[in-house]
Parts: structure tokens; sequence; C-alpha cells
């Protein structure tokens, strides 16, 4: 939950999870649904697929003990050679390097290197340091204070160079140069793609949600039926899907962006005319004031509760 979103925002969300899978077992042997429906609003659903699929992975392959080796750790979904060594050394007391965001901070700061992190010759560079640097007593203990220490004092803007212990050292701070490092990104414009989501309701008021593919752009998670950009929702609903719909009203576009583009959704609110039955396993109808049975993408969660909020 921690490795895209900040503490306070994760602790209540954390807590129910854990109230509602204790342990690997419980984890493994639960629904995708239900892991899913608990990560709601917390968003980067991968992470939660990728937890259910090693709780799975764990419970098969190792007994339900999470492994002791590295490459078994470093072997499960989402779990990366960072992540893996922070585990271990953390909880076990290995001897592992770490390079979390903060540690790539403070290193680049203190050693002026330059270039993007995310290019593979810089982040080779930046694992040699910390590989180099990690004593083989007490690793736990210096890769949370990497960690600390980036998050506290060497913050991505106004570092607390007075107050930081590597100062008398640090190359960025005897050159005033920590706004330059870590190298930024080049930027690249991202395409943009353009869809019409239905807010289909029932007479009793409930919407028609669609399961999507188990992997993509929101994989498993309940979205809105869609249609291509421009689509007359009159007739594409009835050529698309046999369903007698008629338009209520065309809602302001808003824009959700993913890593590699940006999604210019057109939501478009319309009714049922008459009671039909859908005909895909992966549709339900949904009442917005009850919490969805699965998870959902942040911006249909957001119509959702526009659409409960209007009706009020
Ligand atoms: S002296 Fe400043 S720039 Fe250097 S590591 Fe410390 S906080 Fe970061």
């Amino acid at each position: 939950m921690l490795q895209q979103t900040q503490v306070a925002t994760v602790i209540p969300y954390f807590e129910l999870f854990m109230a509602r899978f204790p342990d690997i077992d419980a984890l493994a042997t639960a629904e995708l649904d239900a892991v899913l429906s608990h990560w709601s609003g917390l968003g980067y659903y991968a992470r939660a697929r990728n937890l259910h699929r090693a709780a799975q992975i764990v419970h098969l392959d190792h007994d339900g003990r999470f492994p002791e080796r590295i490459e078994h750790v470093q072997a499960l979904p989402g779990i990366g050679r960072s992540t893996a060594g922070a585990i271990l050394s953390l909880a076990l007391g290995q001897h592992h390097a770490i390079l979390d965001g903060n540690c790539k901070r403070v290193l680049a700061r203190y050693f002026t290197l330059e270039g993007w992190p995310g290019k593979s010759s810089v982040l080779s560079t930046l694992w040699d340091h910390a590989e180099r640097l990690t004593p083989r007593q007490r690793s736990a203990d210096f890769n949370q204070a990497m960690m600390d220490l980036g998050a506290t004092v060497c913050t991505r803007s106004r570092p607390g160079c007075d107050h930081c212990p590597l100062a008398a050292d640090c190359r960025a701070r005897s050159e005033d140069r920590q706004a330059d490092f870590p190298g930024r990104k080049p930027k690249k414009t991202l395409p943009v793609r353009e869809t019409v989501m239905l807010l289909l309701q029932d007479s009793e008021g409930r919407i028609l949600l669609q399961r999507r593919p188990p992997t993509g752009i929101w994989g498993g998670l309940l979205s809105l039926p869609e249609l291509p950009a421009g689509s007359d929702v009159t007739e594409a609903g009835h050529q698309q899907w046999g369903l007698q719909v008629k338009e209520a009203a065309h809602w302001p576009p808003l824009r959700h962006t993913f890593s590699h583009f940006h999604l210019d959704i057109t939501p478009v609110h319309a009714r049922l005319i008459a009671t039909q039955a859908v005909r895909d396993d992966n549709w339900l109808w949904h009442h917005p004031e009850e919490t969805a049975p699965g998870g959902l993408p942040a911006p249909v969660a957001r119509l959702i509760d526009r659409l409960s909020k209007s009706a009020l």
C-alpha cells in the first residue's frame, strides 16, 4: 500500500485490510473481488492483484511461509530488488542494499550523480553505491536511516542540509546544486484516447457495471460500459448490447491520466426504457448508494458518487 501512497492515507485501509485478511492463507484463499473492494479508493490496483497473487504463490509453493531467500522473494509478483532487500533486511536482519525513491535522491545528491535514475546506466551506478555503502552489520538500521533521511531531511524540495548528518561531505550541498539531483525524467507528450462511459440506470435506480478482463488497464475491476467517442448511445446500446436505452444527459468530460496516455472520458447518463436481462456474465446491476462488490477505477467511483449525490 505504501509503494505509491502516503502513510496517513494508507492507515485506515491497512487496518480494514488486515482485519479482513489477517494472514497469508486468508489472503490467498480470498476471492480477487474481495481484495479489490478493500483496495477501492487507494488506486494503483495492480498492487492489490500482485499482493493477492503473491499470497497464492506463498500459500502453494512455500507452504504458507514467506520465503527467506532473496531470489524467491524477488520472484513474487510486484516485488522488485529494492522491496525484496527491504523486506529481508528489516524483517530478518539479512544483509541487502535497498534503493527506493528516497535513497536514490540522497545518493544522487551526495555524489552529484547526473542523469535520470530511470535510465539503466544511472540506476546501475546508484545500485553500485548502495551495495558498497550498506554495512554487513545492522543493514536494517542503515536502510531504515537512509529511507528516513530521504523522507524527512533530504526532501524533494527544500532539503534540510543544515541539520543533515551527511552535510560535511555532500557534493550537491557544497556546490549548492541540490535542486539538480536526481535528474528529471525526459518529458514526453502523452497521447490522448477518448471514450464514452455510460451511466445506465434501470427503473430501480441501479446502474450497469461491467467487469473488465483480468489483465490490462483496470484489470479485474468493475467499470462502466464504454462506447467509442462520439457514439449515439441509443443506437449503439441497441446494436451492441440489444438494450433499449434513452439518453438523459451528457455530463462534462473528465480526464484520467495513466503513465502512458491520457483518457478523456465523456460520461453519458442514460436510462433503460424497459426491464431487460443483461446477457453477459460480466455485467451486473449495482445500486449506487451501496458498496460496490469489487474494486472500481478512480474516475468510475467519482462518477457513481456524483450520480448518487445528484439523485438526493
Ligand atoms: S546535505 Fe543536503 S543535499 Fe546533501 S544529503 Fe544532506 S540534505 Fe541531502
